[in-house]
């Protein structure tokens, strides 16, 4: 299938996609990488009239380290994250993730902003925004502000994100010195959307018990979620199999994923059980410096 036929901008500042924006309202989209948005024009399940490239503001792209933590701009491919030497050290959870996405020509195309602003319940960086507690920078004609990644994700492809605004990045802040983070999926072939994916971030205090564990899912809702129940077994308590396993099997009974062609519910719960306890033992090992 072709798309329907649309006007094409291509505004060289963030101000003249902004003005776009306001000139076309609903009618318009933003163009990033284009690997969820022209799939979907040209199956017709989205047929915006104007399309407002963003490829050529320059601005929008960009990793700065900042404060122990990582800013992204929304332009930078998901490819440059993942290559980036200041993301591996600033946010290892990131960099570790992002293989995870599809496939290299994808992540050649797609964008790191495109990905946060399409919110696919089944997208890894979402998830690993939620892990992170980062937060995200929006601006539109009022000017900007940021808005955490817990309150980002409003539901299935949804946003807080107005119609009339833009993405300009995400800033993911320090990990703690005793932390340790790992991110584990299924899917059914590499490159695949994942059928379950978990984001963990941990932090260990005296003796090697547990301070804070933080479990984020994916593909198993509208939209990626934090198991509070999670962390419940393990804050205060030292990371055993047991209290591992315990953690694991709360993170499962805590979701009600949806059945679909892929799997169905049961087996994403299965999943769940099994991804976190895996990601929970290489999260504490890390902390201990033994991965
Ligand atoms: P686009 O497709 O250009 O835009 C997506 C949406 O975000 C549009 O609605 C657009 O208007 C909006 N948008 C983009 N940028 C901004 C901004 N700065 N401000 C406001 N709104 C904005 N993704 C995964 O996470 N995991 C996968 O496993 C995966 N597998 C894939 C497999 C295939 C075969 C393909 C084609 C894609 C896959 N993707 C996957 C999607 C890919 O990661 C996309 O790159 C990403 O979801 C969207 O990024 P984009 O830059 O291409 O955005």
């Amino acid at each position: 299938m072709k798309p329907a036929p649309f006007l094409y901008r291509c505004p060289g500042t963030v101000d003249e996609a902004l003005a776009l924006l306001e000139e076309h309202g609903y009618d318009a989209k933003l163009l990033a990488g284009g690997q969820s948005l022209i799939p979907t024009m040209n199956f017709r399940l989205s047929e915006p009239a104007v399309l407002i490239d963003l490829n050529r503001v320059d601005d929008l792209a960009g990793i700065e380290g900042r404060d122990g933590g990582v800013w992204i701009g929304a332009m930078t491919r998901q490819r440059s994250a993942e290559r980036s030497e200041t993301v591996r050290q600033a946010a290892p959870l990131v960099a570790e993730t992002l293989p995870w996405i599809a496939h290299p020509q994808i992540r050649n195309r797609g964008t790191v902003g495109g990905s946060l602003a399409h919110a696919d319940p089944a997208s890894e960086l979402p998830a690993v925004a939620l892990a992170l507690e980062a937060r995200l920078l929006v601006r539109g004609k009022s000017g900007e502000r940021w808005v955490p990644a817990s309150e980002f994700f409003t539901g299935l492809f949804a946003t807080a994100l107005g119609p009339e605004e833009i993405l300009l990045g995400v800033e993911f802040p320090a990990v703690p010195a005793a932390a340790g983070w790992a991110f584990e999926e299924v899917s059914r072939r590499h490159g695949d959307y994942a059928l379950v994916g978990v984001a963990v971030l941990v932090t260990s205090g005296s003796g090697g018990r547990c301070d804070s564990a933080r479990v984020a899912l994916l593909s198993v809702g509208d939209g990626p979620v934090v198991s509070t129940a999670a962390a419940g077994p393990l804050v205060g308590q030292e990371p055993t199999a047991g209290t591992i396993g315990e953690a694991a099997a709360a993170a499962a009974r805590d979701v009600d994923p949806p059945s679909d062609i892929h799997a169905s519910s049961d087996y994403r719960r299965q999943l769940v059980r099994v991804l976190t306890r895996r990601a929970l033992t290489r999260a504490f090992n890390r902390t201990q410096g033994r991965e």
